[in-house]
């Protein structure tokens, strides 16, 4: 059975189904396997969720039955409407688009969310538990999450946004879920103010035993996980040329996911990590230091990121899995808002990895001309893709992490192109629907006892 670790070293390993339902580990590190499975030999043939299952099955092997767990993938992927779950398309110019936004709620991190509202039900059912899982949201990943734990029995989920401060597609597909486990809350603040809430309920050690609070944020292992899948699949079906991956990336999340598919022996020559004017990474991959400015505004909401979280994982396989080291870059980073690298590890980072940028003009510059070239909508993440990626040679299969649907984003398109992406019929008529929320003041102890007096118990 494998086991997981903590990058900084500090904490005991763990089991797959602890690191699910532990997240973040108490050294303030993230979890990573203790080995890598390699000889993957997954049948590119299979339909989807019989090819998830089979890539995923060495991380959880020895948690979970292999029944249970099939039937869990099954589940989590039928709720995608493309036949395909992740169907492929191809650009005028030859880039290909992995289109990873056909599940509930139009962006990639349905993929993820959807494997684990069911492997927590499941996981928690075996123990006899319950959690309430409290989270803050801008957008995506609020509706990524209460679409996976709505009317799970033993999850009861509680979401914070900041009134009148997100977009109404963002809002909708949060407040019209109805079901008796889900309770979004519209706080009188910023979505920083919401962030903090929820830090301090974790620090409320009282609290959080009172409620068994939970959370689902984008380091949790499993979400890792189940983003690796893609890319074995994308990359089994590339032609035999040397293949570029070009990610949109925000947390980091999701492009790890991709490396860690290579390490256990996919055919990916590199990756490319495409950001928006919030460039830290770009610098990161270019020279080997980072340093924190402001989170900037930009078109591509969901990448307006300083501090990618899951770059640690990267850090700790760039420091020899060296944990103590790990804790003393990510410490110095924090006090100094400012980090580099050990010089004559920078070669090695960079072998196989390009950091690219896109301002907000060459987004809008991007979804103009794909759609006067290929009659394709993009939404502005995967547009900063397709600008990065256009800026490789021709030589490589160039594929594209598409990550949202246009239809989420419909103002930058329809400034870019003078079309409206019309919602997908499974959502057509999100805006007659009911909203279900709960404005609240910006205090703690508010929204705690909101929290209590509606949990189930
Ligand atoms: C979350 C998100 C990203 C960033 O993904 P990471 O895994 O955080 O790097 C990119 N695009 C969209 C549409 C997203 O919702």
């Amino acid at each position: 059975m494998l086991h997981y670790t903590s990058t900084r070293g500090g904490a005991p390993e763990l089991s797959f189904s602890d690191v699910l339902l532990t997240g973040l580990a108490p050294d303030g590190g993230l979890y990573v396997p203790t080995s890598w499975p390699t000889g993957h030999s997954a049948d590119p043939h299979l339909e989807y969720a019989a090819f998830a299952a089979e890539v995923m099955w060495p991380f959880v092997d020895g948690t979970i039955e292999r029944g249970d767990f099939d039937a869990i993938c099954r589940d989590a992927y039928g709720t995608f409407v493309a036949d395909d779950v992740i169907p492929t398309v191809t650009l005028a110019d030859g880039i290909e688009l992995v289109e990873l936004f056909h599940g509930p709620t139009l962006a990639f991190k349905d993929v993820a969310m959807q494997l684990l509202g069911r492997l927590f039900d499941h996981e928690l059912n075996a123990r006899g538990s319950r959690v309430t899982i409290v989270g803050a949201t801008s957008g995506d990943t609020g509706s990524a999450a209460i679409e996976a734990f709505r009317d799970r029995d033993n999850v009861d989920i509680v979401i914070l946004h900041p009134h009148e401060r997100t977009s109404e597609v963002q809002r909708r597909q949060m407040t019209t879920v109805d079901a008796p486990n889900v309770f979004n809350v519209a706080v009188q603040g910023t979505f920083d103010d919401c962030q903090d809430i929820v830090k301090a309920m974790f620090a409320d050690v009282a609290f959080r035993e009172r409620v068994n609070l939970g959370a689902v944020n984008s380091i949790n292992w499993a979400r890792v996980m189940a983003q690796v899948v893609y890319y074995h699949w994308a990359a089994a079906r590339a032609a035999d040329r040397p293949v570029s991956i070009t990610v949109p990336t925000g947390n980091f999340g999701n492009v790890f996911a991709g490396r860690v598919a290579k390490r256990m022996g996919a055919p990916i020559g590199e990756f490319v990590v495409a950001s928006n004017r919030n460039a830290i990474l770009t610098q990161f991959f270019q020279t080997g230091a980072m340093t924190i400015g402001d989170v900037e505004p930009s078109l591509s909401p969901s990448m307006d990121i300083q501090v990618s979280s899951n770059l640690e994982r990267l850090i700790f396989e760039i420091l020899g899995n060296d944990g103590a080291a790990v804790q003393q870059l990510m410490s110095t980073f924090r006090d100094e808002q400012h980090v580099t690298l050990p010089a004559e590890l920078i070669p090695r980072m960079q072998e196989g990895w390009l950091g690219e940028s896109l301002t907000d003009e060459q987004t809008t510059q991007v979804i103009h001309d794909v759609y006067e070239e290929s009659g394709m909508l993009l939404d502005p993440h995967t547009a900063v893709g397709v600008g990065a990626a256009r800026r490789r040679p021709d030589s490589m299969q160039r594929l594209v992490m598409a990550t949202a649907h246009p239809a989420k984003f419909p103002d930058a398109v329809e400034a870019a192109t003078g079309v409206r992406p019309p919602l997908p019929a499974h959502l057509a008529d999100l805006y007659e629907r009911d909203e279900h929320y709960t404005v609240l003041p910006n205090e703690l102890a508010v929204l705690q006892d909101f929290v209590e007096a509606n949990r189930r118990p």
